[in-house]
């Protein structure tokens, strides 16, 4: 567990490779590094949120219980706001949320990650000193998190940790490549903030340039979507950061269970619900190569 926590409060991939005075720069330019962590949290027994900060009471929102004045809930409720503007994919995403009681939390303390789904605490957090189109950016990715754990896909000892890692790909590749499609529609209603926002997420701008190419080709948001899902997994940075975080969660969960390892392959048709649109359309990552080729 020690080190599960240790990757979600410092990324290993900079911490362990650059001096100091880069730390802090460059992990406020990471995206959000700590994507991979709600997958690693086995949640035995329900947590307190005031474990989680000694001023949760102020910093998390849960919607339908916090009086409006509170500062969590100010800034949630606006940002939620701002989420369902896009209502056709909105509903499905905070109803999921709300039934499965996820609090909103401001993050404030010095671990760099600029936002993540903490499954022991049940809660989604998001950096305070972000700006809010990137505070929304998280928020829509985190949601689309708690829809896929809710749906079953989390890490299991029942399989080989490399196809934990080729799980991880996929979801984190959904994850991105549905916001995209979210932050666009988004952008035909008028509202440009999010999908500007997404142009410039270093190490992740490519997934949007993608998207906006096929998309101006084609107009057609399957076909888009599904490039910009294979579109992922063409970043060897990506690649490498998910790769090692969730091996070191592997392991963690591992050593604590007692368990032999376990080399299963996932079935065949575990990817298949995977990329399932709010709307029911499914874009059909699981036909691509990419989500077959071993890490
Ligand atoms: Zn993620």
């Amino acid at each position: 567990m020690w080190h599960a926590r240790w990757y979600r409060h410092n990324d290993p991939s900079i911490a362990s490779q650059i001096s100091s005075g880069l730390i802090i720069l460059t992990i406020l330019l990471l995206p959000i590094n700590a994507y991979c962590s709600y997958l690693f949290f086995k949640s035995t027994t329900p947590t307190a949120l005031s474990e989680w900060h000694h001023d949760s009471q102020n910093r998390c929102y849960l919607p339908g219980k916090n009086s409006t004045d509170q500062k969590a809930a100010k800034k949630f409720k606006k940002i939620l706001a701002y989420i369902q503007e896009n209502d056709a994919f909105a509903e499905t995403l905070i109803k999921t949320a709300k039934a499965t009681g996820v609090a909103f939390c401001l993050e404030n303390r010095a671990d760099g990650t600029r936002g993540y789904y903490d499954y022991q605490y049940n809660i989604i957090a998001v950096r305070e000193s972000l700006d809010f189109y990137q505070q929304v950016a998280i928020v829509l990715h985190e949601l689309r998190h708690v829809m896929h754990v809710t749906n079953g896909y989390r890490l299991s000892l029942k399989f080989s940790m490399i196809e934990m890692v080729r799980m991880t790909y996929a979801i984190e590749a959904d994850v991105q490549a549905f916001s995209m499609l979210f932050a666009w529609r988004l952008k035909n209603k008028g509202l440009p903030h999010l999908w500007s926002t997404l142009l410039l997420f270093k190490h992740y701008s490519d997934i949007a340039k993608t998207f906006e190419r096929e998309m101006l080709q084609t107009n057609d948001e399957l076909r888009a979507t599904k490039q910009a899902f294979i579109q992922w997994y063409s970043s060897s940075w990506r690649k490498t950061n998910y790769h090692k975080g969730c091996c070191m969660g592997y392991l963690d969960m591992l050593d604590e269970s007692n368990l032999i390892e376990s080399y299963e392959y996932l079935p065949l048709d575990f990817f298949d619900r995977l990329c399932i649109l709010p709307d029911g359309r499914n874009y059909a990552c699981h036909t691509t190569d990419v989500i077959k080729k071993v890490p």
